[in-house]
């Protein structure tokens, strides 16, 4: 989502008359756009903020601006504890930036506007995208979900859909400046809702578009998939065999208390109805540990689910606590240390779930774009599958961009090994 706000942000900038620059001592303004997902990931904004102090102290008539959630969430701990800091926008506030440039130049005060819309959806704004494989959409900003743990219904606001029209237009530019791929990005996607239709349907139109060689969509949340949405991935051969179906934790009275709307049992009829639909369908998950409250038995059995499920890969986290949401109030939170070991165990039980789904992969024929050259050998390529698993091969006559077939002959660690095939095969 940050990297599409990103190409957002920089398309307004360059169509204001200011161009990117490779080498931040070479710049006028630095904008930072931030998360406030986990501590860490503001910690880290704040250690790149300190080092900008020394960028200005050589410069003074820089620009420093933070955009995005830890501006929305932070701004008078920033205003007070890095006075370098120029410009604070929150997440609807983007269109700002060019008028706050021009005015800055005659006005030295502080800058801040983190009023979150109803209504912005950065409708009209196709963002310049970077060279690569895959194109990131929005289609929805905000979440009204209120997830106990989460930051996001606050910092970015009520959940509201862009209009279908938009999202095809925006895709059509996308093929036609050679993306294969398209990724809807939603903090709720498949909550999506228009006059025109809703997901399954945008999904629909999408998939539909000439040119499209993949479809993908993240995050949705469970309790938002339904039969339809299955059926229209079935129905679709460009529409990938994935879904990203984050769990969060495995025991109810953990899911109740983090307000995740499902149970245990619901989670795991839908994963199996999911495979029903799509048989070879891949799924990974997020889930957090150490929520407050959870007990050695409730970390089992979210251990648990995920050996029934077998999800293919996981994102992995620590619970952090958010100051402003309902988990951050409760009284009974989890020490580091046990935060800590419990994430090392689930690290260590993911590794073997996603090596035995790989490795039933082996024999099979995937179909993979390539994308990149390997990180360990400058004679491999890397691609990724339908799945997103990562697979590694020799190069041939094949160029970056090409989808092609591989065979695959080994699976290790989170990484598929194989080699290409060039005889026509169903897919
Ligand atoms: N809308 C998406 C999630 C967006 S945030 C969804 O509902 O799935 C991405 C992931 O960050 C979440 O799935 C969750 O696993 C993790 N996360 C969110 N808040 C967190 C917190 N306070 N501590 C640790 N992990 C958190
Ligand atoms: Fe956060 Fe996702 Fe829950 Fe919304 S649905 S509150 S973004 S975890």
């Amino acid at each position: 989502m940050n990297v599409y706000d990103s190409e957002l942000v920089s398309t307004l900038l360059e169509k204001s008359g200011y161009t990117e620059c490779k080498d931040l001592r070479d710049a006028d303004a630095i904008f930072l756009n931030t998360c406030s997902i986990r501590e860490k990931a503001e910690d880290t904004v704040n250690n790149r903020l300190t080092n900008f102090k020394h960028l200005k102290r050589k410069n003074p008539n820089l620009i420093i601006g933070v955009l995005g959630c830890m501006a929305q969430n932070l701004k008078n701990d920033l205003l007070e504890s890095k006075p370098w800091v120029d410009v604070i926008l929150g997440p609807d506030s983007y269109r700002r930036l060019p008028e706050i440039l021009d005015e800055r130049k005659n006005n030295l005060d502080h800058l801040v506007d983190t009023r979150l819309s109803r209504f912005e959806v950065y409708e009209d704004m196709f963002p310049n995208r970077r060279d690569g494989i895959n194109a990131w959409i929005s289609i929805s900003r905000g979440c009204d979900k209120f997830c106990t743990f989460c930051i996001v219904p606050f910092t970015r606001g009520r959940e509201r859909s862009r209009l279908i029209a938009g999202i095809i237009s925006e895709t059509k530019q996308a093929v036609a400046d050679g993306f294969q791929e398209i990724t809807l990005l939603g903090q709720n996607v498949n909550s999506f809702r228009t006059p025109e239709g809703d997901f399954p349907d945008l999904l629909k139109a999408v998939a539909a578009v000439k040119g499209v060689s993949r479809v993908r969509y993240t995050s949705p949340h469970p309790q938002d998939i339904d039969d339809r949405l299955l059926q229209v991935m079935k129905d679709h051969e460009n529409i990938c065999n994935h879904i990203h179906l984050p769990l969060q934790a495995g025991s109810d009275r953990i899911l109740k208390r983090m307000n995740r709307t499902y149970s245990q049992k619901e989670f795991l009829n839908l994963a199996e109805k999911i495979r029903l639909y799509l048989p070879d369908c891949a799924i990974s998950t997020d889930i957090i540990v150490g929520f407050p409250g959870e007990t050695e038995e409730d970390f089992l059995q979210t251990l648990n689910v995920i050996r029934q499920v077998g999800f293919d890969s996981a994102f992995m986290f620590k619970y952090s606590s958010r100051p402003g949401t309902k988990a951050a109030e409760y009284t009974d939170q989890i020490p580091e240390d046990i935060k800590q070991s419990r994430l090392e165990r689930l690290i260590e039980l993911q590794k073997n779930v996603s090596l035995i789904a790989n490795q039933k992969q082996i024999g099979n024929i995937l179909q993979v774009i390539v994308e990149k050259e390997s990180k360990k050998s400058t004679r491999q390529w890397a691609g990724r599958t339908e799945g997103n698993c990562w697979v590694v091969f020799d190069k041939g006559n094949e160029q970056i961009n090409d989808i092609i077939n591989i065979k695959i002959t080994d699976a290790r660690g989170i990484t598929l090994f194989g080699e290409r095939i060039y005889e026509e095969v169903q897919v």
